[in-house]
């Protein structure tokens, strides 16, 4: 039985074509959140997140998933050329990443995290600077000043490049305007960088974090960037990597989902989708078969939105839609694995400097069950469209090589098998400007939400980006059907002398929460 008159119609976001015509109607026939259907699309992790929170929400969800197994871009499978379960890429997060550690906590899999605040940068040659927090006896330095220690003590930078780096760390410190329009390399360069500030640590931190030229960043992603990583906390800074492969950690998220009553469809690629105005429900057309549900999310990466909106209903703020996913371009991250049949190096990660390669990640110490079985380092290029050009054994050649500048021990050793994976399409840049091309979660169909990294979230391609942008599309439904609920983990505060630096004219993150609704009530088509 459904309780009277205890819901209203809501406003639609004025783009929407199927706009209600009365505010506030009162609407009989209430589902109770478990009568709420919502299709989830895409298993990546705005996916998964959007759908774990909305199923403890009580709702029940589809989490519809083209592939064999969840994760998206941070996934791993069994790789047929060197039968192995590898990770597409070494994915790392940070401590200021409180959504996404707030959904692994969700899904019960944040132990499955070992957390690190040391960075070792490795010269060619194999000279060594450490840099990370210190303490001064029992007590930990203030922020900013924890990281100042190491840094001023690095043989990676000489004093000109400490110097440099100081005037540029003093200059974050007051806040950058979020709609400025300058790039990151024009800010270093008014700020008479030296060649090793940029090549040791503005181009290499850069180009890990927001994947891209420093020319083609907006200023002020990389200011949150260095603020939340080296400035705000030592915490904050400190770096997680999964002991498990991706897939193995997300697999926590369908038991999750089933636990729940909710389902993951897997190899089910949609194709299309239909609004009927009358039933208030979405038909989902998929290339084996057709799903129903009340709501819709879609949290698909840019490209496969904008794949996607031709085959949706027309709407008013479609074409805007369009335009705003036009605007947005790709970079690539390629990785090269390499087994050998000895122990490499007693590092767990390190930065290469001054080469091709930028990080190398010890997998055979990051993943315990790996040990005594000789040595696989996974080796990641970022940003580099030039190495992503290369041909494999070229590329493999190439990392090998250089690898062997930074360890001795590569020399002697036998290189048993070897992978590359190119992701061409792995991130998506910040440049100036793009923020006008990320959209809220409200879509401009009704009761269809959008979520993916690349919506307004505040924070460049990341999993935390992608997070956020499914916390923020649970919040928008659940706010909208009427059972408000805050799924949006609360950013780090600041420690030390940071607590009085401002970050920003205005915070990012939580800016797209209160922008119109966008859900029709089963039944509502016939109110208007
Ligand atoms: C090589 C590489 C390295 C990276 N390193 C890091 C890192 O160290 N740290 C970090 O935070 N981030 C990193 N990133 C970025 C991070 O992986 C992404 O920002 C994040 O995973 C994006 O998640 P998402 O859910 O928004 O999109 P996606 O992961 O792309 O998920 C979208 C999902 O939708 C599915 N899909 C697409 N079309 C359809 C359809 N029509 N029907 C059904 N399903 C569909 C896809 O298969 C996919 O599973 C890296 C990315 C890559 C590729």
């Amino acid at each position: 039985m459904r309780s009277p008159a205890v819901c209203t119609v809501r406003i639609l976001d004025p783009r929407n074509a199927f706009r209600a015509k009365r505010l506030e109607e009162p609407l009989s026939g209430l589902q109770s959140n478990s009568e709420k259907t919502v299709t989830v699309v895409g298993g990546g992790v705005a996916g998964m997140s959007a759908a774990c929170a909305l199923a403890e929400a009580g709702l029940r969800v589809q989490l519809v998933e083209r592939r064999g197994y969840l994760g998206g871009r941070a996934s791993s499978y069994r790789h047929p050329g060197v039968d192995e379960v590898i990770d597409n890429c070494q994915h790392v997060l940070f401590g200021c990443c409180t959504n996404l550690s707030g959904f692994y906590h969700r899904i019960g899999v944040a132990e499955k995290i070992q957390w690190t605040s040391e960075m070792t940068m490795i010269e060619p040659g194999g000279c060594r600077s450490l840099l990370g927090p210190s303490r001064l006896g029992p007590f930990e330095l203030p922020a900013p000043l924890h990281a100042l220690p190491k840094l001023l003590t690095a043989s990676a930078f000489t004093l000109a490049d400490k110097l440099a780096l100081a005037r540029a760390f003093s200059a974050l410190l007051r806040p950058v305007p979020s709609d400025s329009a300058e790039s990151l390399g024009s800010w270093l360069h008014r700020h008479k960088q030296t060649e090793g500030a940029l090549n040791h640590f503005w181009r290499l931190v850069i180009a890990s974090a927001l994947n891209a030229d420093i020319d083609a960043i907006a200023l002020p992603y990389a200011a949150k960037v260095i603020r939340e990583l080296f400035m705000n906390s030592a915490f904050a800074g400190s770096m997680g990597m999964s002991t498990v492969p991706l897939s193995e950690l997300y697999a926590g998220a369908e038991e999750f989902l089933k636990r729940r009553g909710s389902e993951v469809l897997f190899n089910t690629n949609v194709e299309a989708a239909e609004w009927d105005e009358e039933s208030a429900q979405w038909t989902i057309n998929t290339r084996t078969g057709t799903l129903m549900s009340g709501l819709l999310v879609l949290a698909l990466p840019f490209e496969a939105t904008a794949r996607l909106l031709p085959n949706m209903p027309p709407a008013a703020g479609a074409e805007a839609l369009g335009a705003q996913l036009e605007r947005h371009r790709h970079w690539p991250i390629c990785s090269v694995h390499l087994w050998f049949d000895r122990e490499i190096t007693t590092l767990d990660h390190a930065v290469l400097l001054d080469r091709e390669l930028h990080w190398m990640y010890n997998k055979s110490r990051l993943q315990p069950w790996r040990k005594g079985k000789g040595s696989y380092l996974e080796l990641v290029v970022s940003a580099s469209r030039s190495f992503a050009a290369l041909e494999r054994n070229d590329a493999i050649a190439l990392a090998v090589s250089e690898l062997a500048e930074f360890f001795p021990a590569v020399a002697a050793a036998k290189l048993e098998k070897a992978a590359l994976i190119k992701e061409v399409r792995a991130t998506f840049g910040v440049p100036p400007g793009i923020d006008a091309a990320r959209p809220s979660a409200v879509s401009p169909w009704p009761n269809c939400f959008l979520a993916g990294d690349w919506t307004a979230t505040g924070w460049p391609s990341t999993m935390e980006s992608a997070a956020r942008s499914g916390h923020l599309a649970a919040e928008a439904i659940c706010n909208a059907t009427g059972d408000p609920r805050s799924f949006l983990d609360a950013d780090l505060k600041p420690t030390g002398l940071m607590r009085w630096m401002r970050a920003g004219n205005r915070e990012q993150g939580s800016g797209n929460r209160g922008q119109g609704t966008g859900v029709r009530e089963q039944g509502s088509g016939s109110r208007e």
